[in-house]
Protein backbone atom coordinates (compact mmCIF):
# COMPACT_ATOMS: atom_id res chain seq x y z
CA UNK A 1 0.00 0.00 0.00
CA UNK A 2 1.65 3.47 -0.90
CA UNK A 3 1.63 5.82 1.85
CA UNK A 4 0.60 9.20 2.20
CA UNK A 5 2.58 10.76 5.22
CA UNK A 6 1.85 13.67 6.89
CA UNK A 7 2.72 13.99 10.86
CA UNK A 8 0.76 12.57 13.19
CA UNK A 9 -1.58 15.30 15.18
CA UNK A 10 -0.94 15.41 18.79
CA UNK A 11 -4.07 16.69 20.62
CA UNK A 12 -3.84 18.13 24.65
CA UNK A 13 -5.62 15.94 26.89
CA UNK A 14 -7.62 18.29 29.38
CA UNK A 15 -5.80 19.91 31.77
CA UNK A 16 -2.85 17.21 32.06
CA UNK A 17 -0.09 18.76 30.13
CA UNK A 18 -0.18 15.67 27.50
CA UNK A 19 -0.61 15.31 24.08
CA UNK A 20 -1.84 11.90 22.45
CA UNK A 21 -1.50 11.25 18.95
CA UNK A 22 -5.05 11.54 17.93
CA UNK A 23 -5.13 7.39 17.09
CA UNK A 24 -4.57 5.63 20.13
CA UNK A 25 -3.19 2.03 20.37
CA UNK A 26 -6.23 0.20 22.28
CA UNK A 27 -4.30 -2.86 23.11
CA UNK A 28 -7.49 -4.91 24.48
CA UNK A 29 -6.87 -7.41 20.63
CA UNK A 30 -3.26 -7.84 22.02
CA UNK A 31 -5.17 -9.61 25.00
CA UNK A 32 -6.70 -12.17 22.07
CA UNK A 33 -9.97 -10.19 22.83
CA UNK A 34 -10.98 -10.20 18.95
CA UNK A 35 -9.04 -13.42 18.00
CA UNK A 36 -5.44 -15.21 18.95
CA UNK A 37 -2.38 -12.59 18.11
CA UNK A 38 0.56 -14.33 17.97
CA UNK A 39 3.65 -12.17 20.04
CA UNK A 40 5.20 -11.54 16.57
CA UNK A 41 2.19 -10.14 15.44
CA UNK A 42 2.00 -7.72 18.94
CA UNK A 43 5.40 -6.38 18.98
CA UNK A 44 5.83 -5.69 14.90
CA UNK A 45 1.65 -3.53 15.20
CA UNK A 46 3.79 -1.49 18.35
CA UNK A 47 6.70 -1.03 16.12
CA UNK A 48 4.81 -0.05 13.22
CA UNK A 49 2.83 2.25 15.60
CA UNK A 50 5.74 4.08 16.88
CA UNK A 51 6.99 4.54 13.48
CA UNK A 52 3.88 6.40 12.39
CA UNK A 53 3.33 8.77 15.64
CA UNK A 54 1.41 6.47 17.78
CA UNK A 55 2.33 8.01 21.35
CA UNK A 56 -0.47 6.65 22.77
CA UNK A 57 -1.36 2.99 24.11
CA UNK A 58 -4.58 1.83 26.39
CA UNK A 59 -4.56 -1.54 28.40
CA UNK A 60 -5.87 -3.22 31.25
CA UNK A 61 -5.64 -6.05 33.66
CA UNK A 62 -9.12 -7.45 32.51
CA UNK A 63 -8.23 -7.61 28.64
CA UNK A 64 -7.24 -11.73 28.12
CA UNK A 65 -6.80 -11.96 31.77
CA UNK A 66 -3.90 -9.99 32.27
CA UNK A 67 -2.37 -11.11 28.05
CA UNK A 68 -3.17 -7.35 26.58
CA UNK A 69 -0.67 -5.73 29.69
CA UNK A 70 2.08 -8.49 29.28
CA UNK A 71 2.13 -8.48 25.26
CA UNK A 72 2.22 -4.40 25.76
CA UNK A 73 4.89 -4.84 28.32
CA UNK A 74 6.89 -7.33 25.98
CA UNK A 75 6.83 -5.03 22.81
CA UNK A 76 7.83 -1.99 24.76
CA UNK A 77 10.68 -3.32 26.33
CA UNK A 78 11.67 -4.92 22.58
CA UNK A 79 11.68 -1.92 20.90
CA UNK A 80 13.19 0.12 23.46
CA UNK A 81 11.65 3.37 23.10
CA UNK A 82 12.70 5.89 25.47
CA UNK A 83 10.18 6.11 28.32
CA UNK A 84 9.08 9.49 27.71
CA UNK A 85 8.29 9.18 24.11
CA UNK A 86 5.46 7.46 24.93
CA UNK A 87 2.30 7.49 26.79
CA UNK A 88 0.73 4.74 28.83
CA UNK A 89 -3.04 4.15 30.06
CA UNK A 90 -4.01 0.67 32.05
CA UNK A 91 -7.15 0.22 34.52
CA UNK A 92 -7.82 -1.15 38.16
CA UNK A 93 -10.83 -2.48 39.52
CA UNK A 94 -12.01 -5.08 36.65
CA UNK A 95 -10.47 -8.53 36.40
CA UNK A 96 -11.59 -11.92 35.17
CA UNK A 97 -12.42 -12.66 38.95
CA UNK A 98 -14.99 -9.82 38.89
CA UNK A 99 -15.37 -6.32 39.75
CA UNK A 100 -13.40 -4.76 42.86
CA UNK A 101 -12.83 -1.25 43.50
CA UNK A 102 -11.59 -1.15 47.11
CA UNK A 103 -8.84 0.92 47.93
CA UNK A 104 -7.07 -2.12 49.19
CA UNK A 105 -7.55 -3.84 45.47
CA UNK A 106 -6.99 -0.97 43.57
CA UNK A 107 -3.63 -0.50 44.99
CA UNK A 108 -2.53 -3.33 44.65
CA UNK A 109 -3.61 -3.86 41.02
CA UNK A 110 -1.18 -1.22 40.23
CA UNK A 111 2.13 -3.35 41.44
CA UNK A 112 0.82 -6.04 39.43
CA UNK A 113 0.18 -4.12 36.27
CA UNK A 114 3.43 -2.22 36.92
CA UNK A 115 5.06 -5.66 36.55
CA UNK A 116 3.32 -6.50 33.89
CA UNK A 117 4.00 -3.84 31.57
CA UNK A 118 7.80 -3.71 33.05
CA UNK A 119 7.12 -0.10 33.60
CA UNK A 120 8.13 2.23 36.84
CA UNK A 121 5.12 4.16 36.07
CA UNK A 122 2.17 4.76 33.99
CA UNK A 123 1.08 7.64 32.66
CA UNK A 124 -3.21 7.31 33.36
CA UNK A 125 -4.64 4.74 35.82
CA UNK A 126 -8.47 4.54 34.89
CA UNK A 127 -10.79 2.69 36.97
CA UNK A 128 -12.50 0.45 34.92
CA UNK A 129 -16.56 0.13 33.91
CA UNK A 130 -17.36 2.20 36.87
CA UNK A 131 -21.04 1.61 36.26
CA UNK A 132 -20.52 -1.86 37.47
CA UNK A 133 -19.36 -0.91 41.17
CA UNK A 134 -21.28 1.36 43.41
CA UNK A 135 -20.40 5.16 41.97
CA UNK A 136 -20.15 6.49 45.64
CA UNK A 137 -17.54 3.76 46.39
CA UNK A 138 -15.36 5.34 42.85
CA UNK A 139 -16.26 8.74 44.58
CA UNK A 140 -15.27 8.44 48.24
CA UNK A 141 -12.94 5.13 48.43
CA UNK A 142 -11.50 4.59 45.09
CA UNK A 143 -10.44 7.83 43.80
CA UNK A 144 -8.79 8.88 46.74
CA UNK A 145 -6.60 5.42 46.92
CA UNK A 146 -5.54 6.85 42.91
CA UNK A 147 -4.82 10.30 44.56
CA UNK A 148 -2.66 8.54 47.02
CA UNK A 149 -0.84 6.40 43.88
CA UNK A 150 -0.41 9.66 42.40
CA UNK A 151 1.74 11.23 45.40
CA UNK A 152 3.69 7.79 45.08
CA UNK A 153 5.22 8.26 41.33
CA UNK A 154 2.83 5.10 40.43
CA UNK A 155 0.71 6.90 38.00
CA UNK A 156 0.37 10.60 36.88
CA UNK A 157 -3.13 11.39 36.58
CA UNK A 158 -6.51 9.49 36.99
CA UNK A 159 -8.79 8.61 34.37
CA UNK A 160 -12.60 6.79 34.75
CA UNK A 161 -14.05 4.37 32.09
CA UNK A 162 -17.74 2.98 31.15
CA UNK A 163 -20.32 2.74 28.99
CA UNK A 164 -23.27 5.07 30.15
CA UNK A 165 -22.75 8.48 29.93
CA UNK A 166 -24.02 9.58 32.91
CA UNK A 167 -21.25 8.04 35.10
CA UNK A 168 -19.07 10.79 34.33
CA UNK A 169 -21.37 13.17 35.48
CA UNK A 170 -22.18 11.37 38.27
CA UNK A 171 -18.70 11.32 39.96
CA UNK A 172 -17.36 15.02 38.47
CA UNK A 173 -19.76 16.58 40.21
CA UNK A 174 -18.84 15.20 43.32
CA UNK A 175 -14.99 14.82 43.44
CA UNK A 176 -13.02 18.24 43.85
CA UNK A 177 -11.82 19.76 40.57
CA UNK A 178 -9.01 18.20 39.15
CA UNK A 179 -9.09 15.21 41.10
CA UNK A 180 -10.24 13.24 37.84
CA UNK A 181 -7.98 13.94 34.99
CA UNK A 182 -9.55 12.12 32.46
CA UNK A 183 -12.51 10.24 30.93
CA UNK A 184 -12.60 7.15 28.74
CA UNK A 185 -15.59 6.89 26.98
CA UNK A 186 -16.33 4.02 24.33
CA UNK A 187 -18.85 3.63 21.22
CA UNK A 188 -20.70 6.90 21.77
CA UNK A 189 -18.81 8.75 19.19
CA UNK A 190 -18.66 6.64 15.89
CA UNK A 191 -21.09 7.06 13.07
CA UNK A 192 -24.48 4.58 14.60
CA UNK A 193 -23.90 6.35 18.35
CA UNK A 194 -22.51 10.24 18.64
CA UNK A 195 -24.22 11.22 21.76
CA UNK A 196 -20.46 11.84 23.48
CA UNK A 197 -21.00 15.24 21.53
CA UNK A 198 -23.42 16.47 23.78
CA UNK A 199 -21.37 15.60 26.99
CA UNK A 200 -18.25 17.44 25.36
CA UNK A 201 -19.20 20.79 26.90
CA UNK A 202 -19.30 20.23 30.10
CA UNK A 203 -15.83 17.84 30.38
CA UNK A 204 -14.45 21.08 28.78
CA UNK A 205 -15.21 23.27 30.62
CA UNK A 206 -13.90 21.46 33.96
CA UNK A 207 -10.85 20.60 31.87
CA UNK A 208 -11.17 17.19 31.90
CA UNK A 209 -9.43 15.20 29.10
CA UNK A 210 -11.58 12.86 26.52
CA UNK A 211 -10.63 9.64 25.02
CA UNK A 212 -12.96 8.32 22.77
CA UNK A 213 -12.63 4.79 22.26
CA UNK A 214 -14.04 1.94 19.93
CA UNK A 215 -14.67 4.19 16.44
CA UNK A 216 -15.18 1.27 14.90
CA UNK A 217 -18.52 0.26 17.43
CA UNK A 218 -15.98 -2.99 18.27
CA UNK A 219 -16.35 -4.66 15.20
CA UNK A 220 -20.01 -3.69 14.01
CA UNK A 221 -17.80 -1.18 11.65
CA UNK A 222 -15.71 -3.40 10.09
CA UNK A 223 -15.94 -5.74 6.99
CA UNK A 224 -15.55 -8.75 8.98
CA UNK A 225 -18.34 -7.68 11.74
CA UNK A 226 -18.32 -7.73 15.49
CA UNK A 227 -17.02 -10.39 17.70
CA UNK A 228 -19.56 -13.51 18.97
CA UNK A 229 -20.05 -11.55 22.31
CA UNK A 230 -20.95 -7.95 20.75
CA UNK A 231 -24.20 -6.66 22.94
CA UNK A 232 -25.77 -4.79 20.09
CA UNK A 233 -28.97 -5.84 19.43
CA UNK A 234 -29.50 -8.04 16.09
CA UNK A 235 -31.28 -5.24 14.60
CA UNK A 236 -28.12 -2.99 15.20
CA UNK A 237 -25.94 -5.20 14.23
CA UNK A 238 -27.72 -5.77 10.44
CA UNK A 239 -28.15 -2.24 10.36
CA UNK A 240 -24.13 -2.22 10.19
CA UNK A 241 -24.10 -5.17 8.06
CA UNK A 242 -26.05 -3.04 5.45
CA UNK A 243 -23.68 -0.17 5.49
CA UNK A 244 -20.37 -2.23 5.16
CA UNK A 245 -21.99 -3.85 2.17
CA UNK A 246 -23.55 -0.22 0.91
CA UNK A 247 -19.82 0.90 1.27
CA UNK A 248 -18.10 -2.07 -0.20
CA UNK A 249 -20.67 -1.31 -3.20
CA UNK A 250 -19.22 2.03 -3.55
CA UNK A 251 -15.21 0.73 -3.47
CA UNK A 252 -15.28 2.60 0.20
CA UNK A 253 -13.73 1.08 3.44
CA UNK A 254 -16.59 1.40 6.59
CA UNK A 255 -13.76 1.26 8.84
CA UNK A 256 -11.62 3.70 7.24
CA UNK A 257 -14.67 6.47 7.06
CA UNK A 258 -16.09 5.30 10.76
CA UNK A 259 -12.27 6.40 11.60
CA UNK A 260 -12.76 9.71 10.53
CA UNK A 261 -15.71 10.70 11.63
CA UNK A 262 -14.68 9.87 15.34
CA UNK A 263 -11.10 11.88 14.35
CA UNK A 264 -13.13 15.08 13.17
CA UNK A 265 -14.05 16.39 16.17
CA UNK A 266 -10.60 17.78 17.71
CA UNK A 267 -12.29 18.18 21.89
CA UNK A 268 -11.74 14.37 21.54
CA UNK A 269 -7.78 14.21 22.28
CA UNK A 270 -7.58 10.60 21.05
CA UNK A 271 -9.48 8.03 19.26
CA UNK A 272 -8.68 4.84 20.54
CA UNK A 273 -8.88 2.20 18.07
CA UNK A 274 -7.99 -1.58 18.89
CA UNK A 275 -5.54 -3.24 16.35
CA UNK A 276 -3.89 -6.55 15.77
CA UNK A 277 -1.76 -6.29 12.63
CA UNK A 278 0.47 -4.23 10.80
CA UNK A 279 -2.14 -3.58 8.67
CA UNK A 280 -4.60 -2.38 10.62
CA UNK A 281 -1.69 0.03 12.18
CA UNK A 282 -1.14 1.15 8.75
CA UNK A 283 -4.93 1.27 7.69
CA UNK A 284 -5.75 3.36 10.63
CA UNK A 285 -2.99 6.30 10.72
CA UNK A 286 -3.53 6.34 6.98
CA UNK A 287 -7.50 7.47 7.46
CA UNK A 288 -6.15 10.15 10.17
CA UNK A 289 -3.36 11.38 7.57
CA UNK A 290 -6.54 11.19 4.68
CA UNK A 291 -8.64 12.87 6.83
CA UNK A 292 -6.23 16.25 7.23
CA UNK A 293 -5.05 16.30 3.81
CA UNK A 294 -8.46 16.25 2.55
CA UNK A 295 -11.30 16.38 4.73
CA UNK A 296 -13.97 14.09 5.75
CA UNK A 297 -16.16 12.22 2.68
CA UNK A 298 -19.07 13.86 3.29
CA UNK A 299 -21.01 11.62 0.61
CA UNK A 300 -20.24 8.81 1.59
CA UNK A 301 -20.92 9.01 5.32
CA UNK A 302 -24.33 10.29 4.43
CA UNK A 303 -25.09 7.17 2.88
CA UNK A 304 -24.32 5.47 5.87
CA UNK A 305 -25.94 7.43 8.44
CA UNK A 306 -29.38 7.27 6.03
CA UNK A 307 -28.91 3.34 6.09
CA UNK A 308 -27.92 3.62 9.90
CA UNK A 309 -30.68 6.36 10.98
CA UNK A 310 -33.69 3.91 12.31
CA UNK A 311 -30.68 2.68 15.07
CA UNK A 312 -28.74 6.08 15.79
CA UNK A 313 -27.58 6.30 19.19
CA UNK A 314 -29.22 2.62 20.30
CA UNK A 315 -26.96 1.05 22.85
CA UNK A 316 -27.11 -1.87 24.85
CA UNK A 317 -27.64 -1.78 29.14
CA UNK A 318 -24.47 -1.99 30.78
CA UNK A 319 -23.62 -2.35 34.92
CA UNK A 320 -25.49 -2.46 37.89
CA UNK A 321 -28.25 -0.39 38.83
CA UNK A 322 -27.17 2.34 41.28
CA UNK A 323 -29.04 2.48 45.23
P1 LIG B 1 -12.77 -0.88 18.03
O1 LIG B 1 -14.01 -0.17 17.67
O2 LIG B 1 -11.51 -0.13 18.03
O3 LIG B 1 -12.70 -2.17 17.10
C1 LIG B 1 -11.66 -3.09 17.20
C2 LIG B 1 -11.85 -4.19 16.16
O4 LIG B 1 -11.70 -3.63 14.87
C3 LIG B 1 -10.79 -5.28 16.28
O5 LIG B 1 -11.33 -6.51 15.83
C4 LIG B 1 -9.73 -4.80 15.30
O6 LIG B 1 -8.91 -5.85 14.89
C5 LIG B 1 -10.60 -4.25 14.19
N1 LIG B 1 -9.94 -3.22 13.36
C6 LIG B 1 -9.08 -2.25 13.77
N2 LIG B 1 -8.70 -1.50 12.73
C7 LIG B 1 -9.33 -1.99 11.64
C8 LIG B 1 -9.35 -1.63 10.27
N3 LIG B 1 -8.64 -0.60 9.81
N4 LIG B 1 -10.12 -2.36 9.42
C9 LIG B 1 -10.85 -3.40 9.87
N5 LIG B 1 -10.88 -3.79 11.16
C10 LIG B 1 -10.13 -3.09 12.03
O7 LIG B 1 -13.04 -1.53 19.49
P2 LIG B 1 -12.12 -1.81 20.75
O8 LIG B 1 -10.84 -2.51 20.40
O9 LIG B 1 -13.02 -2.42 21.75
O10 LIG B 1 -11.79 -0.34 21.29
C11 LIG B 1 -10.52 0.24 21.16
C12 LIG B 1 -9.74 0.26 22.45
O11 LIG B 1 -10.37 1.15 23.37
C13 LIG B 1 -9.64 -1.08 23.19
O12 LIG B 1 -8.62 -1.88 22.65
C14 LIG B 1 -9.38 -0.60 24.60
O13 LIG B 1 -8.03 -0.24 24.72
C15 LIG B 1 -10.24 0.66 24.68
N6 LIG B 1 -11.60 0.40 25.24
C16 LIG B 1 -11.80 0.64 26.57
C17 LIG B 1 -13.05 0.38 27.13
C18 LIG B 1 -13.26 0.64 28.59
O14 LIG B 1 -12.39 1.14 29.26
N7 LIG B 1 -14.39 0.30 29.14
C19 LIG B 1 -14.09 -0.12 26.36
C20 LIG B 1 -13.87 -0.33 25.00
C21 LIG B 1 -12.61 -0.05 24.45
Amino acid sequence: MALLRTKMELRPLGNTGLRLSCVGFGASPLGNVFGPVSENDAVSSVREAFRLGINFFDTSPFYGGTLSEKMLGKALKALGVPRNDYIVSTKCGRYNEGFDFSAERVTRSIDESLARLQLDYVDILQCHDIEFGSLDQIVNETIPALQKLKESGKIRFIGITGLPLEIFTYVLDRVPPGTVDVILSYCHYSINDSTLEDLLPYLKSKGVGVISASPLAMGLLTDNGPPEWHPASPELKSACQAAAAYCKEKGKNISKLAMQYSLSNKDISSVLVGMNSVRQVEENVAAATELALFGKDQEAVAGIEAILQPVKNQTWPSGIKQS
